[in-house]
């Protein structure tokens, strides 16, 4: 389509500020707000626009121009990207909103989705089917679409209540009742804070069946609103009432034909109602035919008596008596031939084409005969040329010839728009910021600027008035901050009762809107899921709770738990509030939810605790006799284990339960303890049977290369661990074994929960000899190694440090399967 919209101004902005009350603000660069008409810009016809904001862009309505012809019908499309319109939205079931809608939805790259209130959709079906039979018949148009493609389009169209709010991609939509016509609504749109709404046509005023416009809740940013009758005035309800009824009346008396041209459904309805209660009070008239001649004026009124119940209370009121079981009006048949006189009401409006057309042709030349415009003619429109009043004597017909106009014309309106004191007082109530007049003459349109801008109200809100012509695009900065809005209930309570409090909780961008909400209320306002992730860790202890008190007291504050639990089984702190350190016999639980902070704090009391087991080791050297009993006595399992494994250098017994320290049956431990069970099956499974070779007391492991010693306590845990170093290539060479220090187990790692290793490092004297000399450490090997000899002896540093020789892969895969098991016996939740 190669069209030019008419000459583009200068692109407005705007930089309005916002009153919202925000809980938090900051700068967003995407602000811009673009609002462009594809039609009804400075016109009445095709209405159609585009907006878009913070990457969104929203169709308002889809009409064509009943005054234009050929493709001049449609909106300006061609001025934006239709495949990029996310939302289409319908006002009302007028042409000059919605014909062109299956013309956009089938023919071109519009991928949208497309809403309307279930009532303009009911009636939509049928003025656009009787629409394309129009246009299939009109030599000056081609048809935009067909009955199927129009079928397709209404398939895709769907539905909102009023009031019902809905929100697409960020994009929240709420319809409002816009009176006008049944089933038109005005939509409200908020989009990351910002409300603009879109009237679409409407009417303040309560007619015989429909009520006025509601006025929306919220102060819209920005309004759109339609500006047909600008600076006009209407009569009051009753005196144009009057005046319609008398002039049927003085054009039938004298014998005339009255012709009414109007669409097919709308303010028609209005006028049937009319005139059914007029023939009802003079019975003298009812002799006197009233004929709704429209093609669809049957299926009309099925649909007007299936929606009775958004019509006005009177009409609601009266629903069991039907008030739309009209006695006066009948329809005329296929060749019924119309004797005068008689009161006609045909379609179209507009009088282009059509029944309304032919009556008009035939009637125009005799003067008893009369034409009442009551619906708004449109630029262009034969009934335009007629409204100007004298201006026409005379007009060419559809088939060429010449006819004369000498029948009464009468222009008595009933097209329900708001008129200036309707426009005044909507926009006083609503406040809105920005004014973007549109759906109105040139003419009309400046005088309603001129009077809205002298406005002391808005003057005073230093709103500003738009009326773009068609493809210019205004543009509105918004907004140099975000509103972000609190949500759940004790968080907004909170806030409530002490203003300027800090509150906790979770920013959450959806779509574009911020909310702040607290981690309980995560799931009910958000698709998000919250999970707890608890991490537990033993630590063997064999000091008293009191000096884990106090150990721990020194660092952190500390808080006594008093649980069932823990009266039952031990004693229990609760550490920075978050990690609860439990001691029940010789061990520490530390259980915490996992969080950076929380995993700090459980890293460092390990440390701590750790540390109070090195110093009640060095007392254990140190004297046999201590008061400490317990101590003593681990001192004696030291002993006692080490003389078991000669020159090993076994670490971590003396932190062990005496119980472990002894030589274990390894089938005993297999039959009695699933810890073991299951160490053995993970070995087994990551070695293969074959390489597991069970001892009378403990677990021989190889890998063909190289052989370890694994020792296990009554219970099946780890106490031990050694490597014995290299096999020979061929046979078993006791030359080559390699003793390997178990110190290089990872101190203390928390997924490894091997109760043993935790301690090892800190299990003994600071400057255990062992650990530096390599002429100590002999290898743990199950044959009799005399003088081995250390095929990689350890370095020592300058500082004294052993520097170990790296684990092979093999030790290393041992290590994880070992922790493997005792972190799946000990599971962190
Ligand atoms: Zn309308
Ligand atoms: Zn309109």
């Amino acid at each position: 389509m190669k069209r030019k919209a008419e000459p583009a101004a200068a692109a407005a902005t705007a930089a309005p500020g916002t009153e919202e009350e925000d809980l938090s603000i900051w700068e967003d660069s995407n602000n811009n707000l673009k609002f462009t008409p594809l039609g009804s810009g400075r016109e009445v016809g095709r209405s159609c626009h585009v907006l878009e904001f913070k990457g969104k862009r929203i169709l308002l309505d889809c009409g064509i121009h009943p005054g234009k012809e050929g493709d001049e019908l449609l909106p300006f499309f061609d001025r934006t990207d239709l495949s990029k319109i996310d939302i289409c939205l319908i006002t009302h079931f007028h042409l000059d909103h919605a014909a062109s809608l299956p013309y956009l939805t089938e023919r071109t790259s519009f991928k949208g989705q497309v809403f309307m209130t279930s009532c303009t959709k009911a009636i939509l079906r049928l003025v656009l089917k009787d629409y394309v039979r129009i246009l299939a018949h009109d030599p000056n148009n081609p048809p935009l679409y067909t009955q199927e493609q129009l079928t397709r389009c209404l398939e895709r169209c769907q539905t909102v209540g009023l009031h019902q709010s809905i929100e697409i991609e960020g994009i929240k939509i709420t319809p409002y009742l816009a009176g006008h016509v049944l089933g038109a609504a005005m939509f409200m749109l908020e989009i990351a804070g910002v409300r603009i709404l879109y009237t679409g046509d409407y009417s303040r005023e309560d007619d015989r069946h429909l009520p006025g416009a509601e006025i929306p809740s919220g102060r819209p940013d920005v309004l759109i609103v339609e500006a047909t009758f600008g600076v006009l005035v209407h009569e009051s309800r009753e005196e144009r009432e009057k005046r319609f009824t008398d002039t049927v009346e003085m054009i039938v008396r004298r014998g005339g034909n009255c012709l009414i041209p109007m669409g097919a459904l709308g303010a028609v309805q209005e006028l049937l109602l009319i005139l059914e209660d007029h023939w009802n009070k003079n019975p003298d008239l009812r002799g006197i035919n009233i004929y709704h001649t429209s093609r669809i004026a049957n299926e009309a009124l099925k649909v007007y008596k299936a929606f009775i119940n958004v019509m006005n209370a009177e009409m609601r009121s009266r629903q069991l008596s039907d008030p739309w079981n009209l006695q006066n009006i009948g329809s005329l048949g296929e060749n019924e031939v119309i004797q005068a006189p008689a009161v006609v009401l045909a379609s179209p409006g507009y009088l282009q084409s059509g029944t309304s057309r032919r009556l008009f042709e035939l009637w125009c030349s005799d003067r008893r005969n009369g034409v009442i415009l009551a619906g708004y003619s449109v630029e262009g429109t034969l009934a335009k040329e007629l409204s100007k009043a004298g201006s026409i004597k005379e007009i060419e017909s559809l088939n060429g010839t010449m006819l004369t106009v000498d029948c009464d014309i009468k222009t008595i309106t009933f097209a329900a728009h708001s008129d200036y004191p309707g426009t005044k007082s909507f926009v006083d109530q609503l406040r809105p910021k920005n004014i973007i007049l549109v759906h109105g003459e040139q003419e009309q349109m400046r005088k309603l600027n001129a009077d809205l801008s002298r406005d002391p109200t808005l003057r005073e809100l230093g709103t500003n008035i738009y009326r773009p012509h068609n493809g210019e695009p205004v543009n509105l900065k918004f907004q140099e901050q975000r509103i972000v809005k609190a949500y759940g209930g004790e968080l907004v309570q909170r806030r409530m009762r002490t203003p300027g409090t800090r509150v906790a909780a979770y920013l959450v961008r959806q779509d574009l809107t911020d909310r702040f909400i607290s981690t309980e209320d995560l799931r009910m306002y958000t698709q998000l899921k919250t999970a707890r992730v608890q991490q537990r860790l033993h630590i063997p202890f064999h000091r008293t709770f009191a000096d884990l008190r106090e150990a721990v007291g020194r660092v952190f504050q500390c808080e006594d738990v008093d649980t069932d639990d823990v009266k039952r089984a031990g004693s229990s702190i609760l550490v920075n509030g978050h990690v609860e350190v439990f001691l029940q016999k010789s061990l520490v639980r530390l259980t915490w939810d996992a969080s950076p902070s929380n995993d700090m704090v459980a890293d460092a009391l390990m440390a701590i605790l750790l540390q109070a087991e090195s110093g009640m080791a060095a007392v254990r050297i140190g004297t046999c006799c201590s008061a400490h009993g317990h101590e003593a006595h681990s001192h004696e399992l030291d002993q006692e284990a080490k003389d078991e494994v000669p020159g090993s250098t076994e670490v971590g017994l003396s932190t062990v339960d005496p119980s472990r320290a002894r030589a274990t049956s390894i089938a005993d431990v297999l039959k009695n303890s699933e810890t073991a069970l299951l160490l053995l099956n993970l070995l087994e499974e990551r070695f293969g049977t074959e390489s597991i070779r069970r001892e009378a007391d403990h677990l021989i492991i190889t890998d063909g290369r190289q052989e370890a010693r694994v020792d296990l306590d009554t219970k099946g845990h780890v106490f031990k661990f050694a490597m014995l170093g290299s096999l020979p290539p061929a046979a078993a060479d006791d030359a080559n074994i390699k003793a390997h220090d178990v110190s290089s187990v990872p101190h203390a790692e928390r997924t490894t929960n091997m109760d043993a290793a935790t301690s090892h490092d800190t299990g003994g004297d600071a400057s255990k000899p062992e650990d530096v000399d390599p002429a100590t450490a002999t290898a743990t090997a199950p044959a009799p190694a005399p003088a081995p000899v250390l095929a990689l002896p350890s370095q020592v540093d300058a500082a004294g440090q052993t520097e170990k020789e790296p684990a092979s892969d093999f030790e290393i895969a041992l290590r994880e399967t070992i922790a493997l098991a005792a972190q799946t016996v000990h599971p962190v939740l």
